[in-house]
Protein backbone atom coordinates (compact mmCIF):
# COMPACT_ATOMS: atom_id res chain seq x y z
CA UNK A 1 0.00 0.00 0.00
CA UNK A 2 2.74 2.11 1.15
CA UNK A 3 4.37 1.77 -2.00
CA UNK A 4 0.98 2.80 -4.07
CA UNK A 5 1.17 5.96 -2.42
CA UNK A 6 4.59 7.05 -2.74
CA UNK A 7 4.05 6.34 -7.07
CA UNK A 8 0.96 8.45 -6.58
CA UNK A 9 2.69 10.93 -4.79
CA UNK A 10 5.92 10.94 -7.48
CA UNK A 11 3.44 10.77 -10.26
CA UNK A 12 1.70 13.99 -8.81
CA UNK A 13 4.70 15.66 -7.78
CA UNK A 14 5.72 15.12 -11.81
CA UNK A 15 2.21 16.24 -13.33
CA UNK A 16 3.04 19.55 -11.33
CA UNK A 17 6.01 19.93 -12.37
CA UNK A 18 4.76 19.77 -15.72
CA UNK A 19 2.40 21.63 -15.51
CA UNK A 20 4.67 24.69 -14.15
CA UNK A 21 6.61 23.90 -16.87
CA UNK A 22 3.68 24.16 -19.51
CA UNK A 23 2.60 27.20 -18.00
CA UNK A 24 5.91 29.22 -18.27
CA UNK A 25 6.92 29.31 -21.22
CA UNK A 26 10.52 29.64 -21.46
CA UNK A 27 11.65 30.90 -25.02
CA UNK A 28 14.99 32.04 -25.71
CA UNK A 29 15.81 35.97 -26.72
CA UNK A 30 18.95 37.53 -27.43
CA UNK A 31 19.90 41.33 -27.67
CA UNK A 32 22.13 42.23 -30.22
CA UNK A 33 23.95 45.60 -29.53
CA UNK A 34 27.08 47.46 -28.83
CA UNK A 35 27.22 49.85 -31.47
CA UNK A 36 25.17 52.47 -31.51
CA UNK A 37 24.50 56.51 -32.41
CA UNK A 38 22.26 55.50 -29.23
CA UNK A 39 23.32 55.18 -25.93
CA UNK A 40 23.10 51.42 -26.91
CA UNK A 41 24.64 51.09 -22.83
CA UNK A 42 21.55 52.53 -21.52
CA UNK A 43 18.96 50.47 -23.83
CA UNK A 44 19.53 46.97 -23.70
CA UNK A 45 19.23 46.56 -19.79
CA UNK A 46 16.26 48.02 -20.51
CA UNK A 47 15.32 45.94 -23.15
CA UNK A 48 16.41 42.96 -21.18
CA UNK A 49 14.63 43.85 -18.19
CA UNK A 50 11.29 44.02 -19.94
CA UNK A 51 11.67 40.83 -21.49
CA UNK A 52 12.64 39.06 -18.28
CA UNK A 53 9.96 40.68 -16.71
CA UNK A 54 7.04 38.68 -19.08
CA UNK A 55 8.63 35.14 -17.44
CA UNK A 56 8.68 34.39 -21.18
CA UNK A 57 12.23 35.09 -21.76
CA UNK A 58 15.40 33.92 -20.80
CA UNK A 59 17.37 37.04 -22.46
CA UNK A 60 21.24 36.48 -23.67
CA UNK A 61 23.12 39.65 -24.78
CA UNK A 62 25.44 39.60 -27.79
CA UNK A 63 27.67 42.49 -27.81
CA UNK A 64 29.81 43.38 -30.73
CA UNK A 65 33.28 44.91 -30.62
CA UNK A 66 33.66 48.55 -30.66
CA UNK A 67 34.00 51.04 -33.69
CA UNK A 68 36.73 50.04 -35.84
CA UNK A 69 37.34 46.30 -33.60
CA UNK A 70 37.68 43.07 -35.46
CA UNK A 71 34.29 42.14 -36.23
CA UNK A 72 34.90 38.94 -37.70
CA UNK A 73 34.81 37.84 -34.06
CA UNK A 74 31.13 38.69 -33.40
CA UNK A 75 29.47 35.53 -34.17
CA UNK A 76 26.61 34.94 -32.21
CA UNK A 77 24.57 31.13 -32.30
CA UNK A 78 21.76 32.81 -33.47
CA UNK A 79 19.88 29.49 -34.47
CA UNK A 80 20.00 28.56 -30.46
CA UNK A 81 17.24 31.52 -29.76
CA UNK A 82 13.66 31.60 -30.63
CA UNK A 83 13.69 35.58 -31.20
CA UNK A 84 16.85 38.37 -32.27
CA UNK A 85 16.33 41.68 -31.13
CA UNK A 86 18.63 44.83 -32.75
CA UNK A 87 19.63 47.19 -30.83
CA UNK A 88 22.06 47.85 -32.71
CA UNK A 89 23.31 50.80 -35.39
CA UNK A 90 27.16 50.30 -36.55
CA UNK A 91 29.54 48.62 -38.42
CA UNK A 92 28.75 45.85 -41.18
CA UNK A 93 28.46 42.61 -39.53
CA UNK A 94 31.10 39.82 -41.27
CA UNK A 95 29.62 37.72 -44.28
CA UNK A 96 29.48 35.15 -42.16
CA UNK A 97 27.89 36.74 -39.27
CA UNK A 98 25.05 38.34 -42.36
CA UNK A 99 24.53 34.61 -43.53
CA UNK A 100 23.97 33.19 -40.35
CA UNK A 101 21.72 35.82 -39.15
CA UNK A 102 19.84 35.71 -42.49
CA UNK A 103 19.38 31.73 -42.40
CA UNK A 104 17.94 31.81 -38.26
CA UNK A 105 15.29 34.59 -39.84
CA UNK A 106 14.37 32.44 -43.23
CA UNK A 107 14.06 29.25 -41.26
CA UNK A 108 11.41 30.66 -38.36
CA UNK A 109 13.17 32.37 -36.25
CA UNK A 110 11.78 35.87 -35.18
CA UNK A 111 13.49 39.32 -34.56
CA UNK A 112 12.49 42.53 -33.25
CA UNK A 113 13.67 45.61 -34.42
CA UNK A 114 14.45 48.18 -32.46
CA UNK A 115 13.88 51.94 -32.63
CA UNK A 116 17.46 53.00 -34.29
CA UNK A 117 18.04 49.71 -35.17
CA UNK A 118 15.86 50.40 -38.76
CA UNK A 119 19.07 52.85 -39.33
CA UNK A 120 21.43 50.26 -39.47
CA UNK A 121 22.92 48.69 -42.08
CA UNK A 122 21.30 51.10 -45.19
CA UNK A 123 23.40 48.68 -47.86
CA UNK A 124 23.07 45.38 -46.46
CA UNK A 125 19.52 44.38 -49.03
CA UNK A 126 18.21 41.45 -47.01
CA UNK A 127 18.33 43.33 -44.26
CA UNK A 128 16.33 46.38 -45.34
CA UNK A 129 13.75 43.36 -46.63
CA UNK A 130 13.85 42.55 -43.00
CA UNK A 131 13.12 46.04 -41.51
CA UNK A 132 10.48 46.65 -43.90
CA UNK A 133 11.40 50.35 -43.75
CA UNK A 134 14.34 52.59 -42.91
CA UNK A 135 15.86 55.93 -42.57
CA UNK A 136 19.07 57.42 -42.76
CA UNK A 137 22.86 56.57 -43.25
CA UNK A 138 22.30 57.70 -47.11
CA UNK A 139 19.00 55.87 -47.81
CA UNK A 140 17.34 57.24 -50.38
CA UNK A 141 14.56 56.98 -53.21
CA UNK A 142 16.40 54.19 -54.62
CA UNK A 143 15.97 52.10 -51.34
CA UNK A 144 12.05 52.00 -51.53
CA UNK A 145 8.71 53.79 -51.76
CA UNK A 146 8.10 56.17 -48.73
CA UNK A 147 4.79 54.08 -46.85
CA UNK A 148 2.61 56.13 -44.38
CA UNK A 149 -1.05 56.50 -44.18
CA UNK A 150 -2.73 59.95 -45.36
CA UNK A 151 -6.14 60.87 -44.30
CA UNK A 152 -6.98 57.13 -43.86
CA UNK A 153 -6.04 55.93 -47.22
CA UNK A 154 -2.34 53.87 -47.22
CA UNK A 155 -0.14 55.85 -49.61
CA UNK A 156 2.80 53.54 -50.78
CA UNK A 157 5.29 56.52 -52.33
CA UNK A 158 7.85 56.05 -55.12
CA UNK A 159 7.98 58.96 -57.04
CA UNK A 160 8.47 61.65 -54.23
CA UNK A 161 12.16 62.31 -53.46
CA UNK A 162 13.21 64.36 -50.08
CA UNK A 163 14.52 62.99 -46.88
CA UNK A 164 14.58 59.22 -45.75
CA UNK A 165 14.24 59.25 -41.99
CA UNK A 166 13.38 62.16 -39.97
CA UNK A 167 12.46 63.40 -36.12
CA UNK A 168 11.94 66.50 -35.06
CA UNK A 169 11.81 67.53 -31.42
CA UNK A 170 10.89 64.76 -29.00
CA UNK A 171 7.07 65.11 -27.89
CA UNK A 172 4.84 63.33 -26.73
CA UNK A 173 2.05 62.26 -29.21
CA UNK A 174 -1.00 59.82 -30.42
CA UNK A 175 -0.37 56.08 -31.15
CA UNK A 176 -3.14 55.01 -33.24
CA UNK A 177 -4.26 51.20 -33.88
CA UNK A 178 -4.71 50.23 -37.92
CA UNK A 179 -4.63 46.82 -36.98
CA UNK A 180 -6.93 46.04 -34.32
CA UNK A 181 -7.14 42.38 -34.08
CA UNK A 182 -3.46 42.03 -34.72
CA UNK A 183 -2.46 39.21 -31.68
CA UNK A 184 0.25 42.29 -30.60
CA UNK A 185 -3.25 45.28 -30.45
CA UNK A 186 -5.89 43.31 -30.18
CA UNK A 187 -7.44 44.76 -26.79
CA UNK A 188 -5.76 47.33 -26.43
CA UNK A 189 -7.21 51.05 -26.71
CA UNK A 190 -6.86 51.89 -29.94
CA UNK A 191 -5.74 55.60 -29.76
CA UNK A 192 -3.14 56.29 -26.57
CA UNK A 193 -0.84 59.09 -26.20
CA UNK A 194 2.81 57.66 -25.71
CA UNK A 195 5.65 59.24 -23.69
CA UNK A 196 7.94 62.11 -24.71
CA UNK A 197 9.72 60.60 -27.83
CA UNK A 198 11.19 61.40 -31.24
CA UNK A 199 8.78 60.06 -34.32
CA UNK A 200 10.54 58.58 -37.09
CA UNK A 201 9.02 59.81 -39.93
CA UNK A 202 9.79 59.88 -43.59
CA UNK A 203 11.12 56.90 -44.07
CA UNK A 204 11.66 54.11 -46.70
CA UNK A 205 12.32 50.91 -48.13
CA UNK A 206 11.10 47.49 -49.91
CA UNK A 207 8.18 46.95 -47.38
CA UNK A 208 7.34 43.70 -48.74
CA UNK A 209 5.40 41.07 -46.62
CA UNK A 210 4.87 44.25 -43.99
CA UNK A 211 1.40 45.26 -41.82
CA UNK A 212 1.10 48.66 -40.54
CA UNK A 213 -0.27 47.67 -36.86
CA UNK A 214 0.22 51.68 -35.64
CA UNK A 215 0.69 54.82 -36.67
CA UNK A 216 1.86 58.19 -35.44
CA UNK A 217 0.71 61.97 -37.02
CA UNK A 218 3.96 63.70 -38.00
CA UNK A 219 2.77 67.57 -37.14
CA UNK A 220 4.49 69.87 -39.29
CA UNK A 221 4.40 71.82 -36.62
CA UNK A 222 6.92 69.29 -34.99
CA UNK A 223 8.77 69.48 -37.98
CA UNK A 224 7.15 66.71 -38.96
CA UNK A 225 5.68 65.69 -43.05
CA UNK A 226 2.00 66.33 -41.79
CA UNK A 227 0.44 62.26 -42.69
CA UNK A 228 0.42 59.55 -40.26
CA UNK A 229 3.86 57.49 -39.97
CA UNK A 230 3.79 53.82 -39.34
CA UNK A 231 5.14 53.02 -35.76
CA UNK A 232 4.54 49.82 -34.93
CA UNK A 233 4.77 46.92 -37.72
CA UNK A 234 4.79 43.21 -38.55
CA UNK A 235 7.15 41.57 -41.29
CA UNK A 236 7.24 38.00 -42.49
CA UNK A 237 10.67 37.11 -44.50
CA UNK A 238 11.01 33.43 -45.40
CA UNK A 239 9.40 31.86 -42.32
CA UNK A 240 10.92 34.48 -39.92
CA UNK A 241 8.15 37.06 -38.19
CA UNK A 242 9.60 40.51 -37.55
CA UNK A 243 8.10 43.03 -35.16
CA UNK A 244 9.08 46.30 -35.86
CA UNK A 245 9.15 49.53 -33.24
CA UNK A 246 10.35 52.76 -34.38
CA UNK A 247 9.50 53.81 -30.70
CA UNK A 248 11.67 54.16 -27.70
CA UNK A 249 14.44 56.45 -28.11
CA UNK A 250 16.87 56.03 -25.30
CA UNK A 251 19.79 58.90 -24.84
CA UNK A 252 22.18 59.88 -22.72
CA UNK A 253 19.57 62.01 -20.63
CA UNK A 254 18.60 61.57 -16.81
CA UNK A 255 15.02 60.23 -17.81
CA UNK A 256 13.76 57.84 -20.55
CA UNK A 257 9.91 58.54 -20.72
CA UNK A 258 9.77 57.35 -24.75
CA UNK A 259 10.57 53.62 -22.92
CA UNK A 260 8.94 54.12 -19.60
CA UNK A 261 6.27 54.44 -21.48
CA UNK A 262 3.70 51.75 -20.94
CA UNK A 263 2.30 52.08 -24.41
CA UNK A 264 5.84 51.01 -25.50
CA UNK A 265 7.08 48.36 -22.50
CA UNK A 266 3.30 46.66 -23.29
CA UNK A 267 3.76 46.52 -27.46
CA UNK A 268 7.33 46.08 -26.71
CA UNK A 269 6.49 42.72 -24.97
CA UNK A 270 3.85 41.82 -26.85
CA UNK A 271 5.54 42.07 -29.99
CA UNK A 272 8.39 40.00 -28.91
CA UNK A 273 6.51 37.26 -27.75
CA UNK A 274 4.53 37.42 -31.27
CA UNK A 275 7.82 37.25 -32.87
CA UNK A 276 8.61 34.05 -30.90
CA UNK A 277 5.85 32.46 -30.94
CA UNK A 278 3.09 33.72 -33.13
CA UNK A 279 1.19 34.33 -30.37
CA UNK A 280 0.37 36.33 -27.42
CA UNK A 281 -0.63 35.19 -24.29
CA UNK A 282 0.40 38.25 -22.27
CA UNK A 283 -2.84 40.13 -20.07
CA UNK A 284 -2.80 44.02 -20.72
CA UNK A 285 -1.62 45.92 -18.01
CA UNK A 286 -4.69 47.73 -15.88
CA UNK A 287 -2.14 50.89 -16.44
CA UNK A 288 -1.77 50.76 -20.23
CA UNK A 289 -2.44 54.63 -21.70
CA UNK A 290 -5.39 56.19 -23.47
CA UNK A 291 -6.02 59.20 -25.41
CA UNK A 292 -6.08 61.09 -21.91
CA UNK A 293 -2.74 60.73 -21.24
CA UNK A 294 0.63 59.11 -21.31
CA UNK A 295 1.57 56.38 -18.18
CA UNK A 296 5.05 56.30 -17.47
CA UNK A 297 6.74 53.17 -15.28
CA UNK A 298 9.64 54.67 -13.71
CA UNK A 299 11.02 51.62 -12.25
CA UNK A 300 9.76 49.50 -15.50
CA UNK A 301 7.61 47.54 -13.00
CA UNK A 302 3.54 47.37 -13.45
CA UNK A 303 1.88 48.51 -10.18
CA UNK A 304 0.75 45.54 -7.69
CA UNK A 305 -0.84 47.95 -5.07
CA UNK A 306 -4.15 47.97 -3.94
CA UNK A 307 -6.66 51.10 -4.04
CA UNK A 308 -6.49 51.69 -0.95
CA UNK A 309 -2.84 51.36 -0.70
CA UNK A 310 -2.35 54.01 -3.49
CA UNK A 311 -4.81 56.45 -2.08
CA UNK A 312 -2.57 56.01 1.28
CA UNK A 313 0.16 57.16 -0.44
CA UNK A 314 -1.67 60.03 -1.82
CA UNK A 315 -2.70 61.57 1.86
CA UNK A 316 0.48 61.45 1.98
CA UNK A 317 2.13 63.30 -0.91
CA UNK A 318 4.21 66.48 -0.96
CA UNK A 319 5.57 68.26 -4.26
CA UNK A 320 8.89 66.79 -4.86
CA UNK A 321 7.79 62.74 -4.10
CA UNK A 322 6.92 60.46 -6.71
CA UNK A 323 3.13 61.01 -8.68
CA UNK A 324 3.22 57.47 -9.36
CA UNK A 325 0.21 56.43 -6.82
CA UNK A 326 -1.91 59.16 -8.69
CA UNK A 327 -1.12 57.67 -12.15
CA UNK A 328 -2.37 54.36 -10.20
CA UNK A 329 -5.57 55.48 -9.58
CA UNK A 330 -5.99 57.16 -12.55
CA UNK A 331 -5.52 54.20 -14.71
CA UNK A 332 -7.99 52.52 -12.11
CA UNK A 333 -10.62 55.17 -12.76
CA UNK A 334 -10.18 54.82 -15.89
CA UNK A 335 -10.43 50.82 -15.96
CA UNK A 336 -14.29 51.33 -15.00
CA UNK A 337 -14.95 54.86 -16.52
CA UNK A 338 -17.60 53.10 -17.94
CA UNK A 339 -19.21 51.49 -14.64
CA UNK A 340 -21.00 53.90 -12.78
CA UNK A 341 -21.26 51.96 -9.63
CA UNK A 342 -17.32 50.94 -9.36
CA UNK A 343 -16.66 54.48 -10.43
CA UNK A 344 -18.59 55.68 -7.19
CA UNK A 345 -17.02 53.53 -5.22
CA UNK A 346 -13.63 54.93 -6.07
CA UNK A 347 -14.76 58.29 -5.65
CA UNK A 348 -16.60 57.52 -1.87
CA UNK A 349 -12.83 56.28 -1.03
CA UNK A 350 -11.22 59.62 -2.80
CA UNK A 351 -13.44 61.44 -0.35
CA UNK A 352 -12.15 59.84 2.76
CA UNK A 353 -8.91 61.16 1.82
CA UNK A 354 -10.12 64.93 1.51
CA UNK A 355 -11.91 63.93 4.89
CA UNK A 356 -8.79 62.84 6.40
CA UNK A 357 -7.16 65.42 8.91
CA UNK A 358 -3.65 64.01 8.64
CA UNK A 359 -3.87 63.76 4.55
CA UNK A 360 -1.30 66.29 3.28
CA UNK A 361 -2.65 69.25 1.30
CA UNK A 362 -1.01 68.47 -1.60
CA UNK A 363 -2.59 64.80 -1.37
CA UNK A 364 -6.32 66.19 -1.14
CA UNK A 365 -4.94 68.58 -4.43
CA UNK A 366 -4.39 65.67 -6.49
CA UNK A 367 -7.70 64.26 -5.63
CA UNK A 368 -9.48 67.32 -5.92
CA UNK A 369 -7.76 67.26 -9.83
CA UNK A 370 -9.25 63.89 -10.65
CA UNK A 371 -12.45 64.65 -9.01
CA UNK A 372 -13.13 67.72 -11.65
CA UNK A 373 -13.85 65.28 -14.35
CA UNK A 374 -14.89 61.91 -12.52
CA UNK A 375 -16.55 63.19 -9.49
CA UNK A 376 -20.43 62.68 -8.61
CA UNK A 377 -22.97 64.77 -6.33
CA UNK A 378 -21.79 62.01 -3.86
CA UNK A 379 -18.74 64.03 -3.55
CA UNK A 380 -19.99 67.82 -3.20
CA UNK A 381 -20.37 68.37 0.29
CA UNK A 382 -17.11 67.16 0.82
CA UNK A 383 -15.68 69.48 -1.62
CA UNK A 384 -17.74 72.96 -0.61
CA UNK A 385 -16.19 71.88 2.98
CA UNK A 386 -12.92 72.55 1.62
CA UNK A 387 -13.89 76.12 0.35
CA UNK A 388 -13.08 77.12 3.99
CA UNK A 389 -9.70 75.53 4.14
CA UNK A 390 -7.34 78.62 2.82
CA UNK A 391 -5.06 76.24 1.22
CA UNK A 392 -7.45 74.10 -0.53
CA UNK A 393 -10.09 76.51 -1.42
CA UNK A 394 -8.77 77.31 -4.97
CA UNK A 395 -8.50 74.12 -6.48
CA UNK A 396 -11.87 72.96 -4.68
CA UNK A 397 -13.85 76.12 -6.38
CA UNK A 398 -12.29 74.74 -9.82
CA UNK A 399 -13.51 71.34 -8.81
CA UNK A 400 -16.90 72.33 -8.46
CA UNK A 401 -16.88 74.51 -11.47
CA UNK A 402 -15.90 71.73 -13.69
CA UNK A 403 -18.34 69.60 -11.50
CA UNK A 404 -21.04 71.87 -13.55
CA UNK A 405 -23.00 71.30 -16.30
CA UNK A 406 -23.94 68.01 -18.80
CA UNK A 407 -22.28 65.64 -15.98
CA UNK A 408 -24.59 62.68 -15.03
CA UNK A 409 -25.09 62.22 -11.26
CA UNK A 410 -24.55 59.05 -9.87
CA UNK A 411 -26.88 59.22 -7.09
ZN1 LIG B 1 16.47 57.94 -31.37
Amino acid sequence: MKKIYTVLLLLAGFLFFSAVQIQAANYKALIVTGQSNHYWEGSFPILKELLVQTNLFTVDVAKTPAKGGDMSAFQPDFKKYNVVVVDYNGESWSAKTKAAFLDFVKNGGGVVIYHEADNSFADWKEYNEIIGLGGWNNRSAKDGPYVYYKRNKLVVDSVSTGPTGSHGPQHEYVVRTRIIDHPIMKGLPTSWIHGKDELYGTLRGPAKNMEILATAFSDTAKRGAGRDEPMLMTLQYGKGRIFHTALGHVGKDATHPATECVGFIVTFQRGAEWAASGKVTQAIPLDFPNIDGSVLRPDYKETTLTLSEDLEKISTYAIDKSTRYFVNLQAKIRKVSANPAALLDIEKKMVKVLQDKDATVEGKKLILRELAWMGSNYCVPAVQELLKNEDLKENASFTLERMKGPRKIVL
